[in-house]
């Protein structure tokens, strides 16, 4: 489980975490990320390696993240989507009073995932991606473009020294997928 919090100093968010967890019964492990830090700076292009090659991303458009992330903010507000807070915003600690938004996120993405499984060719990668994500043909097709790259480089038993850091990991980690 990822918490978000808006930054309060370091005694009242411990407070406050301290709170949430128990309230939510939520059980370690917990990464806590306060907010804000220095904005990431995510390269696109190396997102779509990772993907391909099943490691985590820092994007989470194309992960399947519901129920793993939840966002405090200054004035205690829970939302459970760390990047669309107000869409995904729950109520307060004390008092969540929008409790069927996160069930019928829940619902809507139970119904997207198994449209997906049904016609996408990258279903395994994605899994349905993100509930607030309407588009991904784009996406789709870059991510399909390295999938290929991906499995000519294997193929061809190219020198992994010869390629960029990420594309070589990218090999090296489908090497390991693909014994598991
Ligand atoms: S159709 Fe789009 S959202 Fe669904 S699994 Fe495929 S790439 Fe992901």
């Amino acid at each position: 489980m990822n918490i978000y919090i808006e930054n309060l100093g370091k005694t009242k968010n411990k407070k406050i975490i301290k709170k949430v967890t128990e309230k939510f019964g939520i059980k370690k492990p917990i990464n806590i990320h306060i907010v804000p830090e220095a904005p990431v700076e995510i390269n696109q292009e190396e997102e779509l390696y990772k993907l391909a090659s099943y490691q985590t991303p820092q994007n989470c458009n194309h992960t399947s993240c519901l129920g793993k992330n939840l966002y405090i903010s200054k004035n205690q507000e829970i939302s459970f989507c760390p990047k669309h807070i107000k869409e995904s915003k729950l109520g307060t600690i004390e008092n969540i009073t929008n409790k069927e938004k996160f069930e019928n996120a829940l619902k809507e993405m139970i119904e997207k995932r198994n449209k997906c499984k049904q016609k996408c060719e990258i279903y395994e990668i994605c899994q349905g991606g993100c509930v607030f994500e309407k588009n991904c043909e784009e996406y789709k097709k870059n991510q399909q473009k390295v999938i290929k790259e991906l499995n000519q480089i294997m193929e061809n038993k190219v020198d992994l020294g010869t390629l960029p850091k990420y594309k070589e990991k990218a090999v090296i980690n489908l090497i390991f997928k693909r014994k598991e």
